[in-house]
């Protein structure tokens, strides 16, 4: 009998038809995920799906489910894992898998406890008969153990289901969310900032595929700034599945601007004219939504006042999920999906290249538009569109290299 995983899914947006598209994506991502590990098959029932290493050798389906544990930690919609043995539905069998299975977690433990659940109310045992009489099997085994039922180092956890039972010890917690895909797509406005990679992180945890869109202005932004840029995507990846990543040629848009208009209303005339050219994008790549790293009040282009300067121009749904947090705590979410580092590197923007010293922090709408009306911004943003290049990012390469 083969050791595997169970990847939970708990009963969350789970009502009706949903649940066939829930369970659909969910599988569809998590093959995607681990498609480069080695060979699997799966099963799914009770909200839960089961992840079985194709292998003969116990040894090499151990080192299957040690790699691909990391990777469906960051799958959205998978709400708890564990790495359990299956079981015959036989008490019998259950106990002489269990004692040699726990061995390294048990050795390492002084207390523990064991739980059951029966999802098969048929089974012969009742739940704390199993407990009681595993419990007594395990002491024996292992004397130095003592029971603890408030605060066991350990939790034994049998579960009797549908065609076999499994005894698992150690339960972790799975990304949450909803997966990947069942929330439509939407285009995130990528700089290499710290901001909006955690914004893609967000609303792929409620379920939005996420393309990403980032304006580069060279020679005033270099090369390396671009990569870094790339990896961000990269680093999004494990967390966002693929993720489609167009670069938009900006140079001579901000020139123009530059030329022609206040300096106070650089950002904001900037702005618009990405969302212009994202939402075009947008509509190719059918998103259904635009999504920024913006936080109130974070700097002057984020006010309330200077927002709605933006949305004016947007005719999707602009999603702002970090809209009321504080640095502090985007910042622990960028350290926890591993895009901080990326993201302080000291490479430049086009945003910062061509900051205001004095930007306007209560641009007013009509006036905005006045001064962008003076402008025939048309046919460079057609040829800010035509020179878009588009790259697919399908998985964090530097951890696919690794088998
Ligand atoms: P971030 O940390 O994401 O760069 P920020 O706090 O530096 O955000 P701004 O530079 O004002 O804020 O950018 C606000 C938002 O505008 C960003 O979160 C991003 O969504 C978008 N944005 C800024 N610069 C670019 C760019 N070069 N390409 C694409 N999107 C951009
Ligand atoms: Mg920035």
């Amino acid at each position: 009998m083969r050791e595997i995983i169970l990847a939970k899914y708990g009963e969350m947006a789970l009502k009706g038809a949903n649940r066939i598209t829930f369970e659909d994506a969910l599988l569809r991502n998590i093959r995607f995920r681990l498609k480069h590990i080695g060979k699997f098959s799966y099963a799914k029932a009770q909200s839960t799906i089961y992840i079985i290493p194709e292998t003969e050798s116990d040894e090499e389906a151990g080192e299957l489910l040690a790699a691909a544990m990391p990777r469906l930690k960051k799958i959205f919609g998978i709400a708890a894992l564990a790495r359990a043995i299956t079981c015959e539905k036989d008490f019998a069998d259950i106990s002489a898998r269990a004692v040699p299975y726990l061995h390294d977690a048990l050795t390492a433990a002084k207390t523990f406890k064991v739980e059951a659940k029966r999802a098969d109310k048929a089974f012969p045992m009742k739940s704390p008969q199993i407990c009681a009489e595993l419990g007594g099997i395990l002491l024996e085994a292992y004397p130095h153990l003592t029971v603890n039922v408030t605060e066991p180092d350990v939790t034994v956890t049998v579960e009797i289901r549908d065609t076999n039972a499994y005894v698992h010890a150690a339960r972790e917690k799975g990304a949450g969310g909803l997966p990947v895909g069942t929330a439509g797509n939407a285009m995130l406005l990528l700089s290499g900032g710290i901001d909006s990679p955690v914004a893609a992180y967000m609303m792929a945890k409620r379920g939005l595929r996420i393309s990403a869109i980032h304006f580069a202005s060279p020679p005033y932004t270099s090369e390396r700034a671009l990569m870094k840029v790339q990896t961000l995507v990269e680093k999004l990846t494990p967390w966002c599945g693929s993720i489609a990543f167009y670069v938009v040629p900006f140079t001579e848009i901000q020139e123009v601007l530059e030329k022609n208009c206040p300096e106070e209303f650089f950002t904001i005339l900037m702005r618009r004219l990405m969302m212009e050219i994202a939402q075009r994008i947008s509509e190719r790549d059918s998103c259904a939504a635009i999504i920024t790293g913006e936080s109130l009040g974070q700097v002057a282009s984020q006010t309330i006042g200077a927002l709605a300067c933006t949305d004016a121009v947007a005719h999707m749904p602009v999603l702002r999920p970090l809209i009321g947090m504080d640095k502090t705590e985007i910042v622990e979410i960028a350290r926890k999906i591993d895009t901080f580092e990326t993201s302080i590197l000291p490479y430049e923007d086009c945003c910062t290249v061509f900051t205001p010293r004095h930007p306007k922090l209560r641009p007013r709408l009509d006036e905005v538009e006045q001064i962008q009306a003076e402008v025939d911004f048309a046919p460079l943003v057609e040829k800010a569109i035509e020179g878009t290049t588009k790259k697919i990012y399908a998985q964090h390469v530097s951890e696919s290299q690794t088998f």
